[in-house]
């Protein structure tokens, strides 16, 4: 794989160039996982199929890869013994490797992953008692610097493919036992036409009772600065015959790219959550620095502009409360006016600061939360105060980063090494 370690990176707020189309592995072998149907097809018939049979294996092997979650073409039952071990010798099924797996004592659980090229990355699953949120990264580090966040102490080390951001995904699907069971009815590999009727395209199973309904793109990363991996991934995730994640089941949270703003709704459609955090030029320029770029009301114009929103799909705006910076009693009816003067079917969210080792920052008192909630909740707007997650693992919001850096490379690397060795 291609070093993307080496690509240069422009200032702290500008767009990073996605680095490649598909580099195959070091063995040769290409990864599947990030590609859609077409892509896979062409593939196919770039390694010898006629393109009739490669358009019906694409459809048959996307199918498992994405619906079924199999890792070893060893294991898609319906395609002939003969072709596995060609599919094998050229392609493969990636997924990020796990450095470590941690479960918080509130059942929080984070990963910190890492990619083919060694670089390394967190996600984190929240359950709660009717939903389960995977937060998933889309970058290495981050070029944007939040004051407020952990991952913004970071340097950018690279996008991340989309591969890698399905992958994750996938990766929480393996983890949490949900992948469809049953068996595919109506494959005959003797005869492709048969076998891939549509009527009985593999609809004999079941893919009941998940655990993992939501996904929030809000781990390590600005996804709007990665903006065609993440749009493909999501595709992937929202894909009927892939992992058929419904778009309203789906938040991408962006600290205020506001020229792609109206592209990701056009082109993902996803709900859109905005880092705002703060009323004032003076205070989201500190805290949000990439306000000095997009002020306060362009980003909310670009809210306003936004495709799909409406009262039944509200923008969330996220607003970490930090001790006499952004939290009084001015700032609620400042936020409230911001809302109403731009017509914003909107929510607040807010989040108590979750600490880190060097945060320049306070949470707010649990009191002056309460008053600002309530101010903004009398004006109408959904205000609710989330409960920080998995602090004690340091996987609560603005917290990645830390489980990383805590650990020497040398720490990290003996842990890869046992756990490969358990796998044997
Ligand atoms: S809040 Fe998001 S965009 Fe800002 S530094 Fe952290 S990861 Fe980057």
């Amino acid at each position: 794989m291609t070093d993307t370690a080496l690509m240069p990176i422009p200032g702290v707020i500008d767009p990073v160039p996605v680095p490649r189309d598909i580099t195959p592995r070091a063995d040769g072998r290409v990864d599947l996982i990030g590609l859609p149907r077409e892509r896979i097809a062409e593939l196919f018939a770039k390694a010898g199929l006629d393109s009739k049979a490669a358009k019906l294996r694409a459809k048959q092997v996307f199918h498992w890869l994405y619906h079924r979650g199999v890792t070893e073409f060893e294991a898609m039952t319906d395609i002939a013994k003969t072709m596995r071990p060609w599919l094998a010798e050229r392609f493969v099924i990636g997924r990020p490797d796990v450095v470590e797996a941690q479960v918080s004592n509130d059942g929080t659980r984070k990963w910190l992953l890492r990619t083919a090229d060694g670089h390394d990355f967190e996600m984190v699953f929240i359950p709660d008692a009717d939903r389960g949120t995977l937060c998933v990264s889309s970058q290495v580090g981050c070029t944007l610097n939040c004051r407020f966040c952990h991952t913004g102490t970071m340097r950018l080390v690279r996008n991340l493919t989309a591969g890698e951001v399905v992958g994750q995904v996938m990766l929480a699907r393996d983890a949490l036992g949900e992948w469809p069971k049953g068996t595919m009815a109506g494959f005959d590999d003797d005869n492709l036409s048969d076998a891939y009727g549509e009527d009985d395209y593999g609809r004999n199973y079941t893919a009941d009772g998940r655990l993992l309904t939501n996904i929030v793109m809000m781990g390590m990363g600005e996804p709007l600065y990665n903006f065609d991996n993440v749009r493909d991934a999501l595709r992937l995730i929202m894909d009927g015959d892939g992992l058929a994640l419904s778009k309203r089941r789906i938040t991408l949270s962006t600290s205020g790219v506001v020229p792609m703003m109206a592209r990701a709704g056009e082109e993902i459609g996803v709900n859109l959550a905005v880092s705002l955090h703060a009323v004032s030029k003076e205070v989201r320029d500190e805290i949000v620095p990439i306000n000095k770029k997009y002020g306060i009301e362009e980003l909310l114009q670009a809210c306003a502009d936004y495709p799909g929103a409406s009262n039944a799909r509200r923008i969330t705006f996220e607003y970490v409360m930090l001790k006499d910076k952004n939290d009084s009693e001015d700032d609620a009816r400042e936020l409230v006016r911001l809302i109403k003067q731009y017509k914003l079917p909107a929510k607040v969210n807010l989040i108590p600061f979750n600490p880190w080792p060097g945060a320049p920052y306070e949470c707010s008192p649990p009191e002056r939360i309460k008053r600002f909630a309530e101010i903004v909740f009398d004006a109408g707007i959904s205000a609710p105060v989330r409960t920080p997650r998995g602090r004690d693992i340091d996987a609560a919001c603005g917290q990645l980063k830390t489980a990383a850096e805590k650990k020497s490379r040398a720490e990290l690397d003996r842990l890869y090494a046992e756990k490969e060795a358990a796998l044997g």
